[in-house]
């Protein structure tokens, strides 16, 4: 029984020392850096065609005291000849 305990913390210190190198070799940086955009970013709607788009792409506009979003300038414009 003590053979196998003994057996198995070997197995442990070896596998602990290979990851240790591995890990030394690339660099130790393995854990990319958290990204701000992309998924974590708001989605905003656009009214005039409906789409979703990311609030970092999207047109802004206030129209009518209201603050609308847009996929592009093309809607912007469609969106506030409509509401005039
Ligand atoms: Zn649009």
């Amino acid at each position: 029984m003590i053979r196998l305990l003994i057996f198995m913390l070997f197995c442990f210190l070896a596998y602990t020392l290979y990851t240790a190198v591995m890990r030394s070799l690339s660099g130790g940086r393995k854990a990319p850096p958290p990204e701000k955009s992309g998924q974590g970013e708001n989605m905003v709607h656009d009214p005039q065609c409906g789409t979703y788009l990311p609030m970092g792409d999207a047109v802004e506009k206030t129209v009518q005291g209201e603050k609308h979003y847009f996929c592009s300038t093309r809607c912007r414009d469609a969106f506030v000849k409509a509401r005039k």
